[in-house]
């Protein structure tokens, strides 16, 4: 029996939740972000310090710890160590690409375009999943945007770092897309137990993976895999890298454009058609979910 239609948002649909990730170097800034925040205020030169963090690397080093050891061990830091405060400070120099600041309120307002978003309470939430620093992402301008912020966090003491308590890489950053999908954002919180579909928070066919590298392509591929849409971003001041062809060509991405995020861009209106795919197929599945509802209120086998 088709449902009444009163105008008001039926919200017993409960996978109606859209989330969008982001990485954030080299997608939602043109930069490194310890290049806009920490190599200015404590005067390093970017090549000097990514050749030492090579080296670390052939050395053995995984490659996030290796930048993250420098910023305890290297000369400058131990005459002068990172301080929380110093990072928080710092985030407010971050660069950021063409319409970043504004493109989450132009997310709702495209979505409130949509009478099925109203129809069935379906609404968005912004992730970041990073390698770079919590310490400055946290504080950054965009930072309210998001339920949660992924990224590499150290431990504290009055002097300064002592230990790096989270690290995320390439390859372990899909941890943090089943944290979201699964609902279980908390570090603490078991993500390994197996969960049936039904159960999981926001499914990955409610999902846009934004990223710019190969260092996405663990992300994407998951993405891909579960049903999500992943999208490849650029500096739009270059020509299309290979690598991010590559991603096309290996149908890692669904689509790709310049990290251009202003409202005429190429980026938001492929960000435009993946929402309205995705709020479709919502509603549809939400209103295919209501009929069997009724089947089975009034005795259906
Ligand atoms: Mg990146």
């Amino acid at each position: 029996m088709p449902r009444k239609k009163t105008g008001k948002k039926n919200t017993s649909y409960h996978h109606n939740v859209i989330g969008m990730v982001y990485d954030f170097d080299g997608t939602l800034s043109p930069n490194n972000m310890q290049e806009d925040t920490i190599f200015r205020a404590w005067g390093i030169h970017k090549k000097d310090f990514w050749a030492k963090s090579d080296a670390l690397v052939k050395r053995g080093y995984e490659r996030t710890l290796a930048y993250l050891s420098l910023l305890m061990h290297d000369e400058a830091f131990q005459k002068k160590p990172l301080t929380r405060e110093a990072l928080h400070r710092l985030a407010r120099h971050i660069e950021y690409y063409p319409g970043v600041p504004g493109f989450f309120a132009a997310v709702d307002r495209y979505l409130k375009s949509l009478p099925q978003v109203r129809e069935w309470g379906i609404r968005v939430e912004h992730y970041i999943i990073s390698s770079g620093m919590k310490e400055i992402l946290e504080n950054a301008g965009i930072a309210k945007r998001f339920k949660r912020i992924y990224a590499c966090e150290y431990e504290y003491d009055a002097k300064g770092p002592v230990f790096p308590k989270l690290v995320i890489n390439d390859t372990n950053k899909t941890q943090f897309l089943f944290r979201i999908n699964k609902g279980r954002l908390e570090m603490n919180e078991d993500i390994n137990d197996h969960m049936p579909e039904e159960n999981r928070r926001i499914p990955f066919s409610n999902m846009i993976y934004i990223g710019d590298s190969i260092t996405d392509i663990p992300s994407m591929t998951v993405t891909n895999r579960y049903g999500g849409h992943a999208i490849a971003v650029f500096d739009p001041r270059i020509p299309i890298p290979e690598k991010v062809k590559r991603l096309v060509i290996d149908g890692r991405v669904s689509h790709f454009a310049p990290a251009d995020f202003r409202s005429a861009s190429l980026l938001m209106k492929i960000v435009r058609r993946t929402l309205s795919k995705i709020v479709h197929s919502i509603a549809y599945n939400a209103s295919s979910a209501m009929s069997h509802a009724w089947v089975a209120r009034h005795g259906g086998v």
